[in-house]
């Protein structure tokens, strides 16, 4: 295969998961000429911005990590947000990705120009950038949701969201209000309740919980780790291949779909001793439906006298607490936001215009889509990390993200001049997607983050990761098409 261009400049919108990679092959290329845009001060992204008690990634991380920079350990699977990030940051260095950081820089626009083939990017200070691609990695669950509920505005005690945790708030000894049951709140809730007086847990619909394997390995597996290092690699394959092998069919209602219902419905039974709380916290719809929250400590938390689960819906909000529709009031000194994110608008709130200053977000008016989540007609040069339909709940993201920035590499390899995908590819491939969606449980009858309002599934992946992979293996000429032109000299 050809190589990329060394004067083919890219800029990088977003340093998390996504963006960092995409820059470090680059770097691996041995490609300079790119720029990473970050809005926040510090690389990271969620794992930057999610600081709640108990916050961690419920995929092991010998599997949530690089390829190219695997996490190894032979005591703990499941390190914390702070260890994450710390990764994330041990990444930036060794690949000297900090001399190719703007942070403080928010893109507000991008603009591309046919004439040239140049994008120009405008940050929030004004300065433009004009660059030969693209390539957006903003992610899909960073803009906080924030439930606006009557009598908002007359609440005394402090409020925020999961994802702007305020360490300033102490909550020993006080009333703690927490809204939604998802996995946020779930690795969230035990940790609360063992600081505050009284914890009221609001929930509107309830999460499928399954049984989420120690944080650390026991002896025999550290012994096995630390004498054979070459196991940790084993286990990263194995973990990957069990996800894939036993989760995928749970979203399409396969062979394991009962199974992992089974096991969600005996883990409930085993930690909730209370008949009532135990049915209040049965779900009503499939198994996978929504995100399946994995977990050990948040059902134990509801037999604490001080854990209190509310399933009447929020009437409104006082100035000492909340009212449910049953009239009764809950006081609350705090109220913790655990109600997710605004995952469906896509790129927001950034305008992003293409071949005949066409906007994105007008093309994307009823349901954001693109080609393998990676690329969208009249928009050449322009390509997303984690675009629509790419996240998932059935393994690991990091391994998506590898898959599109292969595949976007290998779109680089055509350039430089105009790369860009063609409708009848799109066109067939939302065929597919459409196809693979509508034999998911995502449809029956449940709402999630997964989809808009009027139905439609934006955000995740409806197959198996191999799928993907092996659809992102291809060569992109059979779907983009190419012109040759000169880079932009920068
Ligand atoms: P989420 O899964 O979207 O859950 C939001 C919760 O808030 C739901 O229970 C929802 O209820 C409730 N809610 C939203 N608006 C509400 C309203 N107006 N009134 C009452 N309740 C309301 O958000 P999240 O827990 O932050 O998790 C988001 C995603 O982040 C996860 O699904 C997961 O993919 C990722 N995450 C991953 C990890 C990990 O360990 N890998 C950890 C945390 C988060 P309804 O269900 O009724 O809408």
């Amino acid at each position: 295969m050809s190589k990329i261009n060394s004067g083919v400049s890219v800029a990088i919108i977003g340093a998390g998961f996504g963006g960092l990679c995409m820059a470090a092959e680059l770097k691996r290329m041995g490609i300079e000429s790119f720029v990473i845009f970050e809005k926040a001060d510090e690389v990271g992204g969620i794992w930057r911005d999610n600081t709640y008690p108990g916050c961690g990634c419920d995929v092991p991380s010998h599997l949530y990590s690089y390829s190219f920079e695997r996490y190894r350990s032979a005591t703990v699977r499941y390190p914390g947000q702070q260890d994450i990030l710390d990764y994330l940051r041990r990444v930036t260095e060794k690949y000297d990705l900090r001399r190719h950081l703007k942070t403080g820089a928010e893109v507000v626009s991008a603009d591309y120009d046919e004439m040239s083939a140049h994008w120009t990017i405008v940050t929030g200070d004004g300065l433009e950038h004009v660059f030969d691609v693209v390539v957006s990695a903003v992610g899909q669950l960073h803009r906080p949701k924030f439930p606006k509920f009557a009598g908002w505005e007359n609440f005394h005690g402090e409020v925020f969201h999961t994802a702007e945790w305020d360490h300033g708030v102490d909550l020993t000894g006080r009333d703690v209000a927490v809204v939604g049951t998802g996995s946020s709140a779930a690795q969230l809730l035990p940790h609360v309740a063992e600081r505050a007086r009284r914890v009221s847990v609001f929930q509107r619909t309830p999460s499928w919980v399954i049984p989420k394997p120690k944080a650390e390995f026991g002896r025999v597996t550290r012994w096995a780790f630390d004498r054979f290092p070459a196991l940790q690699p084993a286990y990263r394959a194995a973990t990957y291949l069990a996800a894939d092998t036993l989760l995928t069919p749970v979203i399409r209602r396969g062979w394991t779909f009962q199974p992992t219902a089974w096991a969600a419905r005996r883990h409930l039974r085993r930690q909730v001793p209370d008949r009532v709380v135990r049915a209040n916290l049965t779900p009503d719809y499939p198994i996978g439906c929504k995100r399946i929250v994995i977990d050990n400590s948040y059902y134990p938390a509801f037999n604490r006298e001080n854990v209190h689960l509310v399933t009447e819906g929020i009437a409104r909000l006082t100035p000492s607490g909340i009212k449910t529709e049953d009239g009764t009031h809950h006081p609350a000194d705090v109220i913790v936001y655990a109600t997710g994110f605004r995952t469906t608008e896509f790129l927001v709130p950034m305008t992003v215009r293409g071949r005949g200053g066409k906007n994105l977000h007008e093309q994307w008016a009823t349901a954001a889509e693109a080609y393998l989540g990676i690329a969208v007609p009249g928009f050449p040069n322009f390509f997303m990390v984690h675009g629509p339909n790419t996240i998932l709940g059935h393994n690991s993201n990091i391994f998506m993200i590898e898959c599109q920035v292969h595949y976007i590499l290998n779109c680089l390899r055509m350039l430089p001049g105009e790369v860009e995908v063609r409708t009848e590819a799109m066109d067939s491939y939302r065929s597919w997607l459409n196809t693979a969606i509508s034999r998911t449980v995502w449809q029956a009858g449940c709402d999630s983050w997964y989809k808009t309002e009027s139905g439609h599934v934006t955000n995740p992946w409806p197959a198996s990761t191999r799928k993907y992979r092996k659809m992102t293996r291809r060569d992109p000429s059979s779907a983009f098409s190419a012109t040759r032109r000169q880079p932009v000299a920068t």
